[in-house]
């Protein structure tokens, strides 16, 4: 395994990393969650991503019984929590005062854990001004409960908002952003975002690397695997996001390529994300133990991709 560091930031982040949407405390239960947590542990992954929305806080419970069971040192994990969709209730949502600290106080129960290293704001929040949301988190890092905050799908100018807002006031800043980022979705991430991360030393912790699956070839062909992720009942609006007739036929494209380099589609559009700038960990989505392991095969394959290679994935997406 490879670290990165977050940014201009001094924590270390397994370049892949593990997540939880979707999969654990929904999709699969706690065995599986163990299986998955165990491998990617043992393969030197460090971060694992939790979000209060996930299985409905489920997600944090399953990992934080993992963590109990396994009993890894604390100090060789960093773990996170993103808040925005906690609940029904008018303050259980958003990123007010209330709900940030109520949110994350919860997070570290789910978890079992006394702080988080990384709290994010899971999406902007147009019912609080940022200052309210930037103190909130300034005071979560001054008690010891999280370490370092940050932002998800944020737009460019909210970022550099609440950085400035926190410069100003003698808060503590936001350091990194969760963006989405794969082969198949890129403008924003390269268009709008790149400068800020640039201007500000910005980490990123990039999702659905894989496009929730379709850039592993699977939903190839028209094809909708029986237990996979888009056969899932309620998951009709991301199949129909994600498994456009676009998106199918680039990564029916990008087959050979794979074969070319003697890997797997996963492994090529994973070992891409590793070899864009501004990329501190890829977050990894697994329902099983044997997807993750065969991803973790990414970063041989991305120690192998030059930059004619990394043009000739992209060439290939674009048709
Ligand atoms: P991916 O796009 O990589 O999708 C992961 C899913 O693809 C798996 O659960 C599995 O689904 C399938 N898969 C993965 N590897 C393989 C393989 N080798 N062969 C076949 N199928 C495979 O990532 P996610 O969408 O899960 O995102 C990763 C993490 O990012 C999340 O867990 C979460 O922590 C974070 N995230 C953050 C968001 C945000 O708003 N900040 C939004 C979404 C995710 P299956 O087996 O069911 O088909």
């Amino acid at each position: 395994m490879n670290y990165r560091k977050m940014g201009k930031h001094g924590l270390k982040l397994s370049e892949l990393s593990l997540g939880s949407w979707v999969t654990f405390g929904g999709q699969v239960g706690l065995d599986v969650a163990t299986e998955c947590m165990t491998a990617a542990y043992d393969a030197g992954i460090n971060f694992f991503d939790g979000a209060e929305a996930y299985a409905h806080g489920e997600a944090e419970v399953v990992m934080g019984k993992v963590l109990e069971k396994e009993k890894w040192r604390r100090e060789d994990l960093v773990l996170s929590t993103k808040i925005f969709w906690g609940g029904k209730g008018p303050n259980d949502t958003g990123l007010s005062h209330k709900h940030v600290i109520e949110g994350v106080h919860a997070a570290l129960r789910r978890w079992q854990q006394d702080y988080v290293d990384l709290a994010f704001c899971h999406r902007p929040d147009p019912d609080t001004p940022i200052e309210e949301t930037v103190r909130a988190f300034d005071t979560l890092v001054r008690q010891g409960k999280v370490f370092y905050w940050g932002t998800s799908e944020w737009s460019a100018a909210q970022i550099r908002e609440a950085h400035t807002i926190a410069k100003q006031g003698g808060f503590t800043p936001p350091s990194m952003e969760q963006p989405q980022y794969s082969l198949l979705v890129r403008d924003r991430f390269e268009n709008e975002l790149a400068p800020v991360f640039s201007e500000l030393g910005y980490g990123t912790t990039i999702w659905s690397p894989l496009a929730s699956g379709v850039l592993t070839g699977k939903y190839s062909g028209g094809k909708t695997p029986k237990g996979s992720r888009l056969a899932m009942e309620n998951n009709g609006w991301l199949k129909e996001l994600v498994a456009t007739p676009a998106n199918l036929a680039a990564a029916e494209r990008l087959e050979p390529l794979a074969k070319e380099l003697g890997c797997s589609l996963a492994q090529l559009s994973l070992a891409w994300c590793l070899k864009k700038p501004h990329v501190s960990t890829v977050i990894l989505g697994a329902s099983k133990a044997s997807q993750l392991k065969e991803n973790l095969g990414a970063i041989d394959v991305a120690a192998k991709l030059d930059d004619a290679w990394v043009k000739r994935i992209e060439k290939t997406v674009a048709g």
